[in-house]
């Protein structure tokens, strides 16, 4: 690569950023007067300008129409998911009706489980990644105890060879076979919350299949961050949270994706709430539920309007910049900050700390190191210097260099910042 440890040259790259613009787009909190160099976004991503806006007018019609408001107005709330459909399979790769937002992720994985997860006889187990977000771990394992089968037995978690910190794709396809008959599900994250692997979805997807078993994904860390297939790839279900790389505000609304050969069948088991029911007929108030098809026949509850409005500000920035180009500009943006991390642990011997995300195309917009001993005083020697990283149990720094609205000079401060830590 070209990269050379330079403001000159940051200052080079971001010139030549052809979505150097969105970041303007973006209310990203000072320290000392100066934008923070905000590292966070796969935590919780910065407020679009446009935010404030899309709420307010939801709040204006609510003021001009009351209830009426559901079908009058610039975006009807009794149709208020069809707004965000289009974009939504754009962004995860998917056909219109394979995609609905609603709920909250850890809520959707349950509903999703209740449907795709569905333990017949021998066939029973979950395979999923160890270390999972604790969310996703308490899910998976509620959802066996609630079919009363054991955790301890009927949950196959796969972790990293001795010595190393990602799974390697080999070892989990591997698993999947050898547990073949006993798998009735396989449950990854498109991203690891903690190492930042970006994990194989279609080589694991067909695994599964081969093995007879449901293939879903926890995106929350892969939406927005990661070019997705997830139609081609032909993965049975998958949902995410917005307000991480997408940008939609704390406990934002989340993303589902259900393939068109399970949402099309009504037959498909699931629970079921009115505003799943078929929508021309939705509000007759009749007894027997009739879904609608695909993923918007999982639907509960009306939309919480006012948080997807703030999703919807988001989406349209996505749309505009498109995912193709996020997604390259984001390749060079993480190749810079890997460049740049390893440049000042050569330069600065109080520096003590290795890269644990494997390279590309391993991984999304994220990059996380193990410290040594002082890890905790560079965290906050960063944050002294208005750069906001993450902190994780035990020793573990988290980056997210964002396209959307970091720039390559937000690299370049966190470089100066590390040449300058002395312990
Ligand atoms: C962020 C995250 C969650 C959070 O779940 P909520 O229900 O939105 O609170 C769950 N799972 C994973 C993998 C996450 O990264």
């Amino acid at each position: 690569m070209d990269f050379e440890f330079s403001r000159s040259w940051a200052n080079a790259a971001d010139n030549a950023d052809e979505l150097a613009g969105f970041r303007s787009r973006f209310l990203i909190p000072l320290h000392n007067n100066e934008p923070l160099a905000y590292f966070c976004g796969n935590s919780l991503g910065l407020q679009p300008k446009a935010t404030a806006e899309y709420i307010r007018e939801e709040l204006e019609e609510w003021a001009q129409w009351g209830v009426e408001g559901h079908f009058h107005g610039k975006r009807p709330w009794f149709s208020y998911h069809h707004f965000f459909t289009d974009k939504t399979a754009r962004l995860v790769g998917a056909l219109p009706h394979e995609v609905v937002v609603m709920n909250n992720l850890t809520v959707n994985l349950h509903l999703l489980m209740a449907s795709f997860y569905r333990p017949e006889g021998k066939r029973r187990r979950i395979l999923m990644e160890g270390g999972a977000f604790p969310s996703d771990m308490y899910a998976v394992e509620s959802q066996v105890r609630f079919h009363g089968l054991n955790p301890e037995t009927d949950i196959i978690e796969i972790v990293p060879r001795e010595g190393e910190f990602h799974l390697r794709t080999e070892d989990i396809l591997d698993a999947i076979e050898r547990e073949a008959e006993n798998l009735a599900l396989v449950f990854f994250s498109g991203v690891q919350y903690y190492s930042g692997q970006a994990f194989d979805i279609p080589a694991i997807t067909a695994a599964a299949h081969r093995a007879g078993a449901i293939a879903g994904f926890d995106l929350a860390h892969a939406a927005g961050n990661l070019l997705l297939n997830l139609h081609d790839w032909n993965v049975d279900f998958a949902a995410w949270c917005t307000y991480k790389y997408l940008n939609s505000g704390p406990g934002g609304v989340s993303g589902v994706f259900i393939h068109e050969k399970h949402g099309l069948d009504p037959a498909t088991p699931r629970l079921a709430g009115w505003w799943g029911h078929k929508e021309d007929v939705r509000f007759q108030m009749r007894k027997g539920y009739i879904p609608e098809p695909g993923a918007a026949g999982w639907q509960l509850s009306n939309a919480p309007v006012l948080s997807m409005a703030a999703h919807l500000a988001s989406l349209d920035l996505f749309d505009e910049a498109g995912m193709e180009a996020l997604s390259a500009k984001s390749a060079r943006l993480t190749a810079w900050l890997d460049f740049v991390l390893r440049e000042a642990v050569l330069r600065n011997p109080a520096l003590d700390y290795r890269i644990i995300t494997p390279p590309p195309p391993h991984r999304g917009a994220q990059i996380s190191f193990l410290t040594g001993e002082n890890g905790k005083a560079l965290f906050d020697h960063l944050n002294r210097h208005g750069i906001v990283t993450d902190w994780r149990e035990p020793n573990v720094i988290r980056l997210a260099p964002v396209p959307m609205y970091n720039s390559f000079g937000d690299v370049y401060r966190l470089g100066e910042a590390l040449l300058g830590f002395s312990s």
